[in-house]
């Protein structure tokens, strides 16, 4: 007899989506964590979004996930990251109210039907006949479910490093979770250690804010969810300083007493967030580095330094920071630390997230290999719905693939290649970035996320009813043409060859702005500018987007090719050095194989395909020929 479908361990950013999404499924789910009143707690940095976590972030809300709801009602500082930059490696970020967020999670849970919140640790597993059928809590209760999705962070034999001292914990203040390693263990699940750390809380009344350059927010805050209209918390300004010969004086002095560089931390840490100790050691010809002082919430006094997480001894951390402009007479209210954690190789994964050893077993956010909040929520949705999906014994994956949103890169990458140091999401992981924006992420899965079970009526409906108004916006942008004399009249240079262009195609010519066809077709002021400016965006990336289309589909079909086995890659055109060498030195049988190859990209694999076929003597068509 089972007591719930689905159990999700862990009240984190992975726990919160996962149980939401096995909800929504209609799973009867059960949500166990230590700490209730730590649900949707943010272990770091208090902070939603960024260059490719907003891509996530506008994906899991896509999908109906509760990540980017909740941030929306906790954003203290909304910034489009990149905006003077093309759509595709736009960001949106928000600094977040700690508090706020907590609650408006913690409220979302709860307001979840199917779903139950059960205080408790979880120390084992139940096995039987070789499936997973439960786990067995810390206080000696047994839970029965079908499926179980275990999001324990960088709880599992956590152990926290400043200076000398070693403290056995989850995160500050919080006991780790040692007996579900040992299973694990026991599983052979390849276990590995990934570090990562935090820095100094600064008590905000003793910052000379004054002296400081500030940053304010966005004027016109681009929320997280397609659900939200309009940003209502009120928005903040951060503050901005730098290190300066005093600080890495300080620091350098001191370096073999920070924990990584003493040789106490066997883990690795992401090289893209290093320690100031780090910064300063490694980039020792810079002489200054930045860092954003970040209030964590409307009534609370502690600031977030952005950029020097430390795990130096207290008294150390407290000399260099009062080196700092601003900082000179600042009060420490917690010092900064490293953690060391397990993780699992999520090589042992598939891509549903469910463990290859243990069939109903599932797994998502840090413990496999991650970093972010926005890595785990995403991960936890996908092991949430299939989790669901197993339990109610549909075979049916829901499984997203490279060419459809960052969540499908991020698990081919984590499930194919592993990690060597905690993975993050960045745009350049992205092959198909043209097509995977943060703008269009509910054209590209809502429907799809519907057909799984896990999208609500209320969502659908604002769905449909948006498509519907693009499609209006784009019949009447296609149905709308000018000859190249007009266009030339209104001042954009254009090729004089007698072909008349719709108004969706001139908006592919940089020059052609909206407003120069609301001048000429003025009923076109009568859509909605944000259904404009989305047309716009999709005009104005269509030929790449066909040309990648197509690329997708010849990859597709091409997968099974057998590549010969004396290829010589010196021959084949637009490569780049490091892949020559690799596909000289693996030579991979196939091309599924060549793409599974680390660093591989898709232009590489259609260079050896069309190197391939005009050896055959059947060349690819001119615009599949592609370039590294
Ligand atoms: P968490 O958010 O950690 O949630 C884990 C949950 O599981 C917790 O609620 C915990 O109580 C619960 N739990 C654990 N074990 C058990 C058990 N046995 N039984 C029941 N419940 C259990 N990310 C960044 O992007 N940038 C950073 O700079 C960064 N720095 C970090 C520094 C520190 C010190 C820490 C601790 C984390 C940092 N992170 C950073 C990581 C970020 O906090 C995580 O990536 C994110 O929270 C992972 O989400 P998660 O859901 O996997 O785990």
């Amino acid at each position: 007899m089972r007591d719930f479908d689905v159990i999700v361990v862990g009240g984190g950013h992975a726990g919160t989506d996962a149980a939401c999404a096995a909800a929504r499924y209609g799973a009867k789910t059960a949500l166990i964590t230590y700490r209730v009143d730590k649900i949707g707690e943010m272990s770091c940095n208090p902070a939603i979004g960024g260059l490719g976590k907003g891509h996530l972030v506008r994906e899991v809300d896509a999908m109906d996930g509760v990540m980017a709801r909740v941030a929306d009602q906790a954003g203290i500082q909304y910034r489009l990251l990149n905006r003077s930059k093309g759509p595709a490696v736009q960001g949106p970020r928000s600094q977040a109210d700690r508090k706020l967020y907590r609650n408006a999670m913690q409220a979302e849970i709860n307001g979840t039907p199917n779903l139950s919140v059960i205080e408790d640790g979880v120390d084992d597993l139940i096995v039987e006949s070789g499936v997973v059928a439960g786990v067995v809590c810390a206080s000696g209760r047994e839970i029965r479910a079908a499926a179980v999705v275990i999001t324990t962070g960088t709880f599992l034999r956590g152990l926290i490093h400043r200076g000398e001292e070693r403290i056995p914990a989850g995160r500050v203040g919080e006991a780790p979770s040692n007996e579900l390693s040992k299973r694990f263990m026991a599983l052979e699940l390849p276990l590995g250690r990934l570090k990562t750390g935090t820095p100094a809380r600064l008590d905000g009344k003793t910052i000379a804010w004054d002296q400081l350059e500030l940053q304010h927010a966005d004027e016109d805050p681009v929320p997280f969810s397609f659900l939200t209209d309009r940003i209502t918390v009120r928005q903040l300004a951060c503050g901005i300083t730098w290190t300066n010969a005093k600080t890495h004086a300080v620091i350098q002095d001191n370096i073999l007493k920070s924990a990584v560089y003493s040789g106490a931390i066997e883990g690795r840490g992401p090289r893209y967030c290093p320690s100031i100790e780090d910064k300063v050691h490694k980039f020792a010809e810079r002489d200054r580095h930045q860092i954003f002082l970040e209030p964590e919430g409307l009534d609370d006094d502690t600031v977030y330094p952005n950029g020097i997480s430390s795990s130096l001894p207290a008294d150390v951390q407290e000399a260099f920071i009062r080196t700092i402009p601003g900082l000179e007479n600042v009060e420490i209210l917690q010092p900064g630390y490293a953690i060391e954690y397990d993780y699992v190789d999520p090589r042992s994964l598939s891509r549903t997230l469910e463990t290859k050893v243990l069939p109903g077993l599932f797994l998502a956010g840090q413990i496999n290999g991650t970093t972010g909040y926005e890595e785990a929520a995403a991960q936890g949705l996908i092991a949430g719905v299939n989790a669901a999906m197993r339990a109610g014994g549909s075979s049916d994956g829901f499984i997203l693939d490279r060419a459809e949103a960052y969540i499908g890169v991020m698990i081919d990458d984590l499930t194919t290649r592993g990690v060597t140091e905690p993975y993050r999401m960045f745009t350049s992981r992205a092959e198909y970035r043209l097509h995977l924006r943060a703008d269009n992420a509910d054209q590209r899965l809502t429907a799809r996320a519907r057909k799984a079970g896990i999208v609500g009526d209320t969502r659908w409906q604002a769905f449909s009813d948006k498509s519907g108004r693009l499609d209006t916006v784009r019949d009447a942008l296609q149905s709308r043409s000018m000859s190249p004399n007009e266009v030339q009249a209104m001042g954009i240079e254009i090729k004089l060859d007698g072909r008349r262009r719709t108004a969706f195609d001139l908006l592919s010519y940089s020059q052609v702005m909206l407003d120069h066809l609301s001048s000429r077709w003025p009923e076109l002021g009568e859509f909605k500018p944000a259904d404009l400016k989305q047309i716009e965006i999709e005009a104005r990336y269509a030929s790449y987007l066909d040309r990648q289309a197509s690329d997708v589909s010849t990859l597709r079909k091409e997968e099974g090719r057998r590549i010969p086995a004396h290829l010589d890659y010196a021959r084949v055109g637009s490569l780049s050095n490091e892949i020559r060498e690799k596909l000289s030195l693996i030579r991979p049988e196939t091309i599924a194989q060549a793409q599974r190859i680390e660093g591989m990209t898709p232009s590489a694999i259609m260079a050896v395909l069309s190197h391939m076929k005009k050896l055959e003597g059947h060349p690819l068509p001119i615009h599949q020929e592609a370039s590294e």
